[in-house]
This record gives C-alpha cells, sequence and structure tokens, in this order.
C-alpha cells in the first residue's frame, strides 16, 4: 500500500478514500470542453476535521489537491492538477441553521444549490444567486469559490453580496473562521471575500454563514424579440433607466434559439430574444413589465406569442444544447463582460466576424450586466477549429478587458482564462501570487489554476 494513501485512509476511514477507476474518472473532468487529468485519488471528507486533515497530509508530502463541489465549472477550474487529490465535498451537505430573524443560513460547503433553496422553502426566504443550468448539481463552496451569479445577479448581485463569514481551511491545515453573523462590520480588512472568486487556491470552503432574502411575492416576465442582437442590446439601457431594479435581463442571439426547432418559442424561433423579469408586490411587478413594454418598444421590439411557451425554459438550456450541437467535438466559450455602451458594437463585431468566416457563434447572456457567453462549437454545421477559436477568444478577452470590462463576469478563471487573466491583470497577478503563499505556502491548492499563466485551454 502507498504510504500517502494509507494517510489519507487513516485519516478519514478506508472508505472514504478512492481509487477506484469510475470515481477517478468522473472526477478527471468538469462541464468544460477541457482534456481530462486523472487524480491520484478522490477523499471524500464529511467534516471539516477530515478536510483539515487531508489538507496537512497534502502539504506534507507536497501533494497538489483540488477541491470539487458539484464539477460544473465551465473553465476547468475543478479539473484536477496534475498528481493531485481530488477533495469531493459532496457528503458535506447538511443546512446546519436557518435563522428566519436574522435572515441567514449556515451551511456546510457541500450543499447543493436546490437543495438548499427548497430546504429553505417554509421559511420564505431564498439563496439569490442562481447559476443556471447547474442549479440542480452546483454547491454553496463551489459558488463561492467562483462568485457564482446567473441570471438574478443584475437585482441581487452574485454569491459574494450574501456571503456574511465563511470557515476555510488553509493550505497548511489551519481552521480559520472569517466574518460574522451580522450583515454589516467594519472590524479591519476584510478576510471573508478574499476567499470569495479564489477557485480553490487560497483555502477550502468548509462552511458558510449566507444572508437570505424574502421570496418576491409576484414575479412577472416579459420576452420580446427584436430586429438583431445589437438592438436587443441598445434596448438594455432603457429597460433599465425605466426599471432601475429589474431581476434580469437576458438577451439570446436568434442562431441559438434556432436550435430549439420545435421548441416552443413560437414566433421567436429566428428571432432574436429580450427576456425581462421583474420582482415586487403583484401591482409593482405589472407596472414594471408595463414600463419595460414602453422601453423596448422604440427599438422595434415585437411580442412573442403567449401561447408558445416558456422563453425561460429554453434559456435555462442554452448552454447544454450549444454544447451538444457540437456532436462532442466540444466548444471554446468566453464570458467576458463589458460596459454596457459597448455592448451593441461588441456583439455586432462577435456576431459579423463568424458570419463573414462561416463560422457559428452563439451568443447569449447576462446582457443587463454587460455579461456575454460567447460559444464557439468545434463540431456541427460552422464548426471552428480550436486554433481559431482560441484565437477569436484571445481577441475578444484582449477587446473586453481593453473596454474597461473584464474576461470573466462569472465563470472564473480556472485552466481555460488563464492567459486571458495574466493578460489583462494590469500588474495585479504578482500580488495575488503573494497572496497565495500567504495562506498556501507550500503551494498545495489547485497549483495550476488562476495564477500560473501557463499553458492554453479552450
Ligand atoms: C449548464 C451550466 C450553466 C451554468 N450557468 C451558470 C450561470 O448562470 N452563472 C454562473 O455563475 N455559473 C454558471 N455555471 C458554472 C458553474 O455552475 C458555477 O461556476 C458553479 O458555481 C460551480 O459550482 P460547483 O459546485 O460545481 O463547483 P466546481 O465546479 O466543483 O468547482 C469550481 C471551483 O471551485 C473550487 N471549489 C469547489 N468547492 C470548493 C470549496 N468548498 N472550497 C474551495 N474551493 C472550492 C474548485 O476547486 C474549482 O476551482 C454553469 C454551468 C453549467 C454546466
Amino acid at each position: 500500500m502507498d504510504p500517502f494513501l494509507q494517510c489519507l485512509r487513516d485519516a478519514l476511514g478506508g472508505d472514504r478514500v478512492s481509487t477506484v477507476p469510475a470515481d477517478l474518472a468522473t472526477a478527471s473532468r468538469d462541464e468544460s470542453d477541457l482534456p481530462p487529468v486523472a487524480p491520484r485519488c478522490v477523499a471524500r471528507p464529511v467534516d471539516t476535521a477530515g478536510v483539515a486533515a487531508i489538507v496537512r497530509a497534502c502539504r506534507d508530502a507536497g501533494v497538489p489537491l483540488t477541491a470539487r463541489g458539484g464539477g460544473t465549472s465551465l473553465e476547468g477550474s475543478s479539473v484536477p492538477s496534475p498528481g493531485a487529490v481530488v477533495l469531493d465535498l459532496a457528503g458535506m451537505d447538511r443546512v446546519l441553521e436557518a435563522s428566519v430573524e436574522e435572515r441567514l443560513a449556515v451551511v456546510q460547503a457541500g450543499v447543493v444549490f436546490d437543495r438548499l433553496n427548497e430546504r429553505l422553502r417554509p421559511t420564505g426566504l431564498f439563496f439569490p444567486p442562481t447559476p443556471g443550468g447547474s442549479a440542480d448539481a452546483a454547491t454553496v463552496g463551489g459558488m463561492v469559490a467562483t462568485d457564482a451569479g446567473g441570471l438574478f445577479a443584475l437585482r441581487f448581485g452574485g454569491t459574494r453580496r450574501w456571503v456574511r463569514g465563511l470557515e476555510v481551511v488553509t493550505g497548511d491545515g489551519s481552521v480559520m473562521r472569517t466574518g460574522c453573523r451580522v450583515p454589516k462590520a467594519s472590524a479591519g480588512p476584510d478576510l471573508t471575500h478574499l476567499f470569495v472568486a479564489s477557485e480553490g487556491t487560497l483555502g477550502i470552503v468548509t462552511e458558510v454563514t449566507l444572508g437570505l432574502c424574502p421570496v418576491p411575492e409576484a414575479r412577472r416576465r416579459g420576452g420580446w424579440v427584436l430586429p438583431g442582437m445589437p438592438a436587443a442590446c441598445r434596448a438594455v439601457a432603457d429597460l433599465l433607466m425605466a426599471v432601475p431594479d429589474l431581476a434580469a435581463v437576458e438577451v439570446v442571439d436568434g442562431g441559438t434559439v434556432g436550435l430549439f426547432e420545435g421548441a416552443a418559442t413560437g414566433d421567436a424561433r429566428a428571432g432574436d430574444l429580450l427576456l425581462v423579469e421583474a420582482h415586487g408586490r403583484p401591482a409593482e411587478a405589472d407596472a414594471a413589465l408595463a414600463a419595460c413594454l414602453e422601453a423596448v418598444l422604440p427599438h422595434g421590439a415585437w411580442p412573442l406569442d403567449p401561447a408558445a411557451g416558456d422563453p425561460w425554459d429554453l434559456r435555462h438550456r442554452l448552454t447544454r444544447a450549444v454544447r451538444e450541437s457540437a456532436g462532442g467535438a466540444g466548444v471554446v466559450r468566453t464570458d467576458a463582460a463589458v460596459p454596457l455602451p459597448a455592448l451593441p458594437s461588441f456583439v455586432d463585431d462577435v456576431l459579423e466576424r463568424a458570419a463573414s468566416a462561416g463560422r457559428r457563434a452563439h451568443v447569449f447572456g447576462h446582457a443587463g450586466l454587460g455579461i456575454l457567453h460567447v460559444l464557439m462549437p468545434l463540431g456541427g454545421p460552422g464548426a471552428w477549429t480550436r486554433p481559431e477559436a482560441l484565437g477569436e477568444k484571445t481577441r475578444l478577452c484582449a477587446r473586453a478587458a481593453a473596454l474597461g470590462g473584464t474576461v470573466s463576469g462569472e465563470h472564473g478563471i480556472g485552466l481555460a482564462n488563464r492567459e486571458a487573466l495574466a493578460r489583462g491583470s494590469a500588474g495585479t497577478l504578482p500580488w495575488l501570487a503573494a497572496l497565495k503563499a500567504v495562506f498556501d505556502p507550500a503551494g498545495i491548492l489547485n497549483p495550476d489554476k488562476v495564477f500560473d499563466a501557463g499553458g492554453g485551454g479552450a
């Protein structure tokens, strides 16, 4: 028996450390299309002491460690570092406390987003950031580690806004508690949010104290077909002037809608979609939707056929539908974000360049926040070659950064956005690397992600 594996088994119990090929295969990939990397083993702790014991064993042996929640990263964040132990947190899925009075929940990091909100339903509260099509698998720990956002981040912000405190195991195996239960603190520099979006490179989140929000009394959804994506994007600023607290403003290009031939989208099937959702008391939400209609009409909007089904259902399925359309060849993607005034020309440029090259680019996203998902399929009709798509991705990320936006609005850096981050980081990377050395002196925590600019990735 390998002494290192024996040490992990002694720490957790024999059945909680697996080298079974099927387990290694599952842990070797995430929902990006990056090549799998087989881990050394999969460790499944059930408590913080177990996590700390695994971190210490890895530190002493100099073995890398990649935390894994639901494995739904689209950027390779949860693909294991070479030779790594995968720390699978799915077993740490308890909701430890839910307080209506304080509007907070304390949860273990492995609880799945949908399960948490199901558990909270009787309280009338919910945890708002919604990681779209992965809500049934993404964990709160993974959402903290990527600052996941989604449809409602426009009104409610991303995960960051809701994190009040954390329990974290740092790279030397110490257990640290940050933050507090109250919603506002000025007690020195904010360590809690340093771990948000750190993708398992600074510490392992074991417990999260989350603020919660009352479930809105009424939700109203509107959808229109617009004469082109630039027009849809131009309408966004007017929508947000008319109704500043809209819950969601989404765009979907007609080519992507076209993947759902036969889906219940009625007249929208061939058009570019603009979707909104308003929350509030029933009369407020109705008034918000009426104001949205007034704002979009001058942009040439016409209504979706209400009998034709729910375009939001389609919205939730886009990421996986585009991937399926590539027939297993994969996609190269960006989730860059740009300031609203630049959104129409950014979109126009993406679609024009793809069309003139005879390539298929799928563009959709959280337009109210300037976040656009651009997916370039490597298989199926209008497929890109990988070098072409990576070149286009590099160009788009550089453009987004130059416009004052970012190379990732919500999916994170992982492996696939490392180079783009390094190019657009404006000198911050050395400071981030210095921080990593403080929290992870042995450099074992997901070491090839975020900070390491080497390598390419799709
Ligand atoms: C169909 C689909 C739709 C999606 N839509 C959205 C969307 O709308 N918005 C959005 O923001 N994202 C979206 N995502 C991306 C993804 O779901 C999010 O990034 C999510 O937060 C990842 O959670 P996870 O538990 O699966 O994390 P994983 O993929 O397991 O891990 C992600 C990163 O977090 C680290 N990590 C995981 N758990 C911990 C922990 N406890 N402590 C420290 N580090 C940890 C991992 O090491 C890795 O670096 C989508 C993904 C898919 C497949």
